[in-house]
């Protein structure tokens, strides 16, 4: 049992990483994920809207620093214009400036961000929640290894698992 882990984080992707950042300026945090390379395999198309597009769409969303500083070496592309097709064919077009990122090299940078904030990086660890009532999972190479009463982080680690996360238990973090 790690004593010093006041909160884990699950998942180092975009929100994962930055989570762990901003709560490693405060507390002792691990940043777990399964992969064995943060980033890899990338399962995104990684269009993403210029800051002042974002903002103008979600006024009241307080977009994070990460959204807004992506470096140089992260950015495929940039266009003024996103054409969505149907599967029939028929095709739609927006005007809309936007970068084409390198996931793979964002999620690393963001990860890498966060480690700098004192953040401790555990890849290739798949996290295991347990709920009350459910059957305790195998515990070999998931973490926390035990129960979540002797869990280092309570009984309630931070999940940002994604939408393909098979992770056993509560809901993910809102
Ligand atoms: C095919 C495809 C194309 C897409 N294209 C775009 C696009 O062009 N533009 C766009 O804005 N969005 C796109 N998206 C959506 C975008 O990828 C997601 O919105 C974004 O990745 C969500 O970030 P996240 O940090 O919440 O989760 P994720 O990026 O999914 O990160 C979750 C992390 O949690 C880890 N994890 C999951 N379960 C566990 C566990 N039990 N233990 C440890 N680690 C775990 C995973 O390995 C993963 O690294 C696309 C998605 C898909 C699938």
């Amino acid at each position: 049992m790690r004593e010093d882990i006041q909160l884990a984080v699950v998942g180092a992707g975009p929100a994962g990483s930055t989570a762990a950042l901003v709560a490693a300026r405060d507390l002792d945090v691990v940043l777990i994920d399964r992969k064995s390379e943060i980033g890899s395999p990338v399962q995104c198309g990684g269009f993403l809207p210029e800051a002042w597009e974002l903002e103008a769409l979600l006024p009241r969303a307080g977009l994070p620093d990460a959204l807004r500083e992506i470096p140089e070496h992260c950015i495929l592309h940039r266009t003024q214009l996103q054409r969505i097709y149907s599967p029939s064919g028929k095709s739609k077009e927006f005007a809309v400036a936007g970068r084409v990122i390198d996931r793979r090299a964002f999620d690393r940078h963001l990860a890498s961000q966060a480690a700098r904030a004192g953040a401790r990086i555990l890849p290739a660890t798949r996290a295991t929640l347990v709920a009350p009532g459910l059957p305790e999972p195998s515990a070999v190479g998931s973490w926390p290894a035990r129960r979540p009463t002797s869990s280092p982080v309570g009984n309630v680690p931070t999940r940002y698992d994604g939408t393909t996360s098979n992770a056993v238990g509560s809901t993910p973090a809102s």
